[in-house]
């Protein structure tokens, strides 16, 4: 098993020296409770890895994965960049604290009102299509706007379908073929053209075509500063680096994952004389995604032509299962430890019968009251939450040395109706 379940002298489970049943008592359920040292760990492994082998690296967090203020106030502190895909994550980003040379924005189907805004926020544009090239050039003066391309290697990768943004099929970035060609165009507009990326898909095991990526996106860029004479500062892998969410997952070896990486970085620098750019990546999953835990109680339990255990959270909270049939690891926080004795579907509180976070779940026996834990939620959890079935979003905490703080207040109906208007004529 690849990823830690620590319990305390109570036989509880522990989060961030924090006992888990009190936490759902203090704060009521559902909850999300995220580990700050988790993320200060996580960060400084991966930086650590890729930095003892390449001087100038960088991390451009992807904070779509969690978006916390206080998260990103974490990263900020620990000299992470942020990788923002929309307006509203330049806007967070900036309120965090980021300087805008720390923020590479990375839209897709950009309109012209997003594009403005990232410029005039001062943000690194990362360009997803020649379309959004010329459109950018109405609005802005090029030789003021620092600009990159996203490239689609034609590899792709991921947990899901639905998570691969490399290959033909994929929506994101500009073909390779076509590279050299935008450089050039982008060059002649005047543009101060600062580097080259590219990102794949997301949860990533194996090294191998994220490997491929890596090698395809060098030869660009190889070819790019060729036949172009531009300089490129820095050369961006994009995040999709997995964790184990499963308990035979095994967790990316990042020491090895770093040296092959870098082994190849450097020998393509060498092959294209291309100098010696920053190295980037974003990683979003493996810098949050084992530092949080969602807490919910078990309401009902039912023998119907199955057995379920229902609780207070469903996929308005936590999406991942219901839209990737994820594997979330769950406990019962007062005996993490207990052994199985039945299997048992863990149903959400939504009205949608896909709203299941496990089915035919081994679990020890479990009561009404229990509040589980569900493990891996701090990344595309809170963040892809919503208010369906008009339930307001919910809380989180940070806990640090025992200590748990507010970091997001839990929602009120009023809330939920908080930008409604009807029309005077309706009123009653
Ligand atoms: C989502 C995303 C990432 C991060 O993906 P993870 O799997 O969370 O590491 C990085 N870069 C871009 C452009 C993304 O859209």
């Amino acid at each position: 098993m690849d990823f830690d379940i620590k319990t305390n002298e109570k036989g509880n489970l522990s989060i961030g020296g924090a006992d888990a049943v009190e936490l759902s008592e203090k704060y009521d359920t559902p909850l999300y409770v995220i580990d700050e040292e988790k993320i200060r760990e996580n960060y400084k492994r991966v930086y650590g890895a890729f930095s003892a082998q390449y001087k100038d690296f960088k991390i451009f967090y992807a904070c779509k994965a969690n978006t916390n203020l206080a998260v990103m106030r974490i990263l900020e502190q620990e000299g992470s960049g942020i990788d923002a895909v929309s307006p509203g994550e330049i806007y967070t980003a900036l309120l965090a604290g980021f300087e805008p040379e720390r923020v590479l924005y990375t839209g897709n189907n950009a309109t012209d009102k997003e594009l403005k805004f990232a410029v005039d926020s001062g943000v690194i544009i990362n360009l997803d299509s020649v379309s959004a090239l010329h459109r950018l050039t109405k609005i802005c003066n090029p030789n003021e706007v620092k600009i990159s391309f996203r490239i689609n290697p034609k590899v792709g990768a991921g947990h899901h379908e639905h998570c691969i943004t490399g290959g033909y099929l994929s929506k994101f970035g500009i073909m390779e073929e076509e590279a050299v060609e935008v450089y050039q165009r982008a060059a002649n507009m005047g543009y101060n053209i600062v580097g080259i990326h590219t990102h794949i898909g997301s949860g990533i095991l194996d090294p191998e075509p994220f490997m491929l990526a890596v090698e395809t996106l060098m030869d660009v860029a190889g070819r790019v500063h060729q036949e172009t004479n531009i300089d490129l500062e820095f050369i961006d892998f994009g995040g999709g680096l997995g964790i184990p969410y499963t308990l035979e997952d095994s967790k990316l070896d990042i020491e090895t994952f770093s040296r092959e990486i870098t082994d190849l970085y450097k020998s393509k620098l060498n092959e294209y004389d291309l100098g010696k750019p920053t190295m980037c990546i974003e990683p979003g999953r493996y810098i949050v995604g084992d530092a949080s835990i969602l807490l919910t109680r078990v309401n009902t339990i039912k023998q119907s032509y199955r057995k379920f255990a229902g609780v207070d959270a469903g996929f308005n909270t936590l999406l991942r299962p219901s839209m990737y049939g994820s594997y979330h690891h769950i406990v019962a926080v007062n005996k993490p430890d207990a052994k199985n004795t039945q299997t048992i579907d863990i149903a959400g509180n939504i009205c949608e019968s896909g709203d299941l976070f496990a089915r035919d779940r081994p679990m020890p026996e479990i009561e009404e009251g229990d509040i589980l834990a569900i493990f891996n939620a701090g990344a595309y959890a809170f963040s892809m939450s919503s208010q369906y079935n008009s339930r307001p979003k919910t809380m989180e905490v940070l806990v640090n040395n025992g200590k748990s703080e507010v970091i997001r207040e839990r929602e009120t109906f009023a809330d939920v109706l908080a930008k409604q208007n009807v029309p005077v004529r309706l009123l009653k």
